[in-house]
């Protein structure tokens, strides 16, 4: 039997409508959730995730606060900039569109921003709050990724989940998220190094692949029935296409979805949780000056 299709629009939809209601409740004690917004030069796949983030904020009773700046920008006026929007009271969380240009150390840049307005989860603070199983703000995607699992009605608790890549902003957030004593799950974590990952990957209960290669996991590496959660994003040529081209994730998802339970489409699986999540956490940080679960 096909898998079922897990529809990432729909419940981003269901998040935002409580996010909406959230923002109303919090409108009522005079709080409007503020973003500030950072983007440095002008790389257009950038503008188009600002963009984006900004028109969501608007949509759902946020403020976004955009600071464009150069890409000629210096460190130290955006260091500045950072520290401007740590002090200001309007703004709960702080958003630096990555990549940076190659002259700004972006460590540094992410280390300035307070932990009470990380909403993207990337400082030391949070990351370490994370892995201690304290009460932080959690990296958007990883987030997503449980949110579509949950919402699903899919248990963690004792399943066996293979992640498949350790970026600090998705593979090892959401592994330090999944064996939280909250989700309980056993993980397994794949990477370059990793000598038997069609073995591995055939053990998963839940198998959530994050690399960024087209057709990386193909349909016999799926444990009949298993939840696939589809992180990757890969553009592939596509002459039958009007751009001449499309986005596929890392799964072969015509195989898989023959095999699978429950399966993610690309686009339209974790894609539209990411800035979902942003807003979620900006609220929480608006809310209770700390993010939540
Ligand atoms: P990344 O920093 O490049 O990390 C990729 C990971 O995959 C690395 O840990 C790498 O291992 C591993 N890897 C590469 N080739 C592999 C292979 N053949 N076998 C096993 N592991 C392999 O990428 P990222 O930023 O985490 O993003 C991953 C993908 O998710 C991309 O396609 C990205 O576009 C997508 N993404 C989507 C969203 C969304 O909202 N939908 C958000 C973020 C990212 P090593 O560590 O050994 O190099």
């Amino acid at each position: 039997m096909a898998a079922q299709v897990i529809d990432g629009k729909k419940v981003a939809e269901e998040i935002r409508a409580e996010i909406r209601a959230s923002t109303e409740r919090l409108a009522a004690r005079h709080v409007v959730p503020g973003l500030a917004v950072i983007l440095v030069g002008e790389d257009p796949a950038s503008v188009s995730y600002v963009t984006g983030k900004e028109k969501a904020c608007r949509e759902n009773g946020l403020r976004s606060l955009e600071h464009r700046l150069p890409a000629t920008a210096g460190q130290d006026e955006l260091l500045a900039l950072v520290r401007r929007c740590n002090e200001d009271p309007e703004i709960h969380g702080i958003l630096v569109q990555l990549p940076l240009p190659p002259h700004i150390d972006e460590r540094s840049v992410i280390e300035a921003i307070s932990p009470e307005k990380d909403v993207d989860g990337f400082t030391p603070i949070n990351i370490g709050r994370l892995v201690l199983d304290d009460p932080c703000f959690i990296p958007c995607t990883p987030a997503g990724v449980v949110q579509l699992i949950k919402r699903s009605g899919l248990v963690t608790d004792g399943a066996h989940a293979v992640i498949v890549g350790r970026s600090n902003i998705v593979g090892r957030p959401l592994m330090n998220l999944l064996i939280r004593r909250s989700l309980n799950a056993t993980v397994t974590v794949c990477h370059t190094g990793t000598r038997n990952l069609a073995e591995l990957c055939r053990e998963a209960d839940i198998l959530i692949p994050c690399v960024g290669r087209a057709g990386l996991i193909t349909g016999d590496m799926i444990k009949p029935g298993a939840c696939v959660i589809d992180v990757g994003v890969n553009q592939i040529e596509d002459s039958s296409h009007p751009k001449g081209h499309r986005l596929v994730g890392d799964v072969d998802y015509a195989a898989a979805v023959e095999r699978a339970g429950w399966i993610t489409p690309v686009p339209g699986g974790v894609g539209p949780m990411t800035i979902t999540m942003l807003l979620w956490n900006t609220v929480q940080a608006a809310d209770h000056g700390c993010g939540a679960d």
